[in-house]
């Protein structure tokens, strides 16, 4: 036997070269796959566009027929579009609108000015287009057992889970006591008001109230007596609330003054506040990127925002510390959890730079 067939035929190198072989197979199955027909995939979730409709001005449903990778979510649930923009892949994060039953997913989506899914998904996604999503998540969902009154308080495109819910409640046939405070800027703005009626209409049990603006600026204004004297037993309600950062902060203010903090559940679209920029101590801080070799003094913000304004173009999707789509290694260094204030110095942990500032000279693995 000579050297050249003595190494083929060493046991690691066949087992090795096997499994490059079948890396390969994997992902020439997965580009012609992809090519035949966009939905089919190992594994990944991919959704087609049935259909877009438009629901006021600046909000669209995009109605989705996800491949068999999806799972399912539970009512007030979100998934992640993954979509490639000139070349680069962005992900955002969107509660689903649909009932978990429903054969359809279906996803609303304000476009924002300036922003760049949004605006994208508004402006190229059609009937026919496919979406990469990533499973639900997110445990702004309905407790068990169901408890016997409930309030959702919701402003703008803050209804998306909610109607989840809402949905999931009369396919249920189980709308015992529910009322919904919805805030929008004007009538027209108001998501899913035609279904929101129908449905009020078609189970007793369902209160809906609309509380408008005057069509300028920001949703209705939240009326802290007014609501007392609609909802006067509030504080005894299993409460959900979605809505912009202004509007979530009164009712987490009253909930609390009223004691009821405990029966509140909140989910965000956005961070509370703009948060002030987190300094990084006054200390000077480099961080260091492992790949590229790159180094950049760090100033004030986040690790995500640092990278940002390095010029770097890390993944993010929620930019609060819930998706994980920014998420990476620190190699070494010490950085701060702006959450929690918890500080970290372990070398080769993952963080997730959009709720890290650097406390030290940090090394990250990108
Ligand atoms: C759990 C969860 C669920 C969500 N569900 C929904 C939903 O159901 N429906 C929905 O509409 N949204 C939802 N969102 C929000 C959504 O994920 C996106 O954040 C939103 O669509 C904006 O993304 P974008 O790419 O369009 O905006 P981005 O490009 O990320 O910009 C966000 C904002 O920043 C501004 N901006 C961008 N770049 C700059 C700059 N350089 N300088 C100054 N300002 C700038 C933009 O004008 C925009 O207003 C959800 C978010 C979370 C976390």
């Amino acid at each position: 036997m000579n050297g050249a067939a003595a190494i083929v035929h060493h046991p690691v190198r066949r087992i090795a070269s096997s499994l490059a072989r079948r890396l390969l197979l994997d992902r020439q199955a997965r580009f012609w796959l992809r090519e035949l027909e966009p939905t089919w995939s190992i594994g990944e979730i991919r959704a087609r566009v049935v259909a877009v409709i438009a629901e006021t001005p600046d909000v669209k449903t995009f109605v989705l027929r996800p491949n068999r990778a999806w799972r399912g979510h539970l009512a007030g649930q979100y998934t992640t579009v993954e979509v490639e923009i000139d070349g680069a892949r962005f992900r955002r994060c969107y509660s689903i609108a649909s009932a978990p039953g429903d054969a359809l997913l279906a996803i609303t989506v304000k476009q924002l000015p300036g922003g760049r899914v949004s605006g994208w998904l508004h402006g190229h996604v059609r009937p026919g287009s496919v979406l990469g999503l990533a499973a639900a998540a997110g445990d702004f969902v309905l407790p068990r057992p169901m408890p016997a009154k409930l309030l959702m308080v919701s402003g703008g495109s803050g209804i998306t889970p909610i109607m989840s819910m809402l949905r999931d409640l009369a396919a249920q046939r189980a709308v015992p006591d529910v009322v919904l405070v919805h805030h929008a800027r004007s009538a027209e703005d108001v998501i899913f008001s035609a279904q929101l009626h129908e449905m009020a209409g078609r189970h007793r049990g369902l209160r809906v109230l609309r509380c408008l603006g005057d069509g300028a600026s920001g949703p209705g204004r939240f009326d802290e007596e007014r609501l007392s004297t609609l909802v006067p037993d509030l504080a005894e309600r299993e409460t959900f609330l979605c809505g912009p950062p202004s509007l979530m902060k009164r009712v987490e203010r009253l909930w609390a003054y009223v004691g009821a903090g405990h029966r509140l559940h909140s989910e965000r679209f956005a961070p509370p506040v703009a948060r002030a920029p987190v300094a990084s101590r006054e200390l000077a801080v480099t961080v260091t990127l492992s790949r590229s070799g790159r180094s950049f003094a760090a100033s004030s913000g986040t690790l995500l925002e640092q990278l940002e304004r390095a010029g770097e173009r890390p993944s993010f999707g929620c930019r609060m510390g819930l998706c994980r789509t920014c998420r990476c290694r620190k190699l070494t260094g010490s950085v701060e959890n702006v959450l929690t204030g918890a500080v970290s110095s372990e070398p080769d942990e993952d963080i997730q730079p959009c709720i890290s500032v650097a406390r030290s000279d940090v090394e990250l693995g990108l």
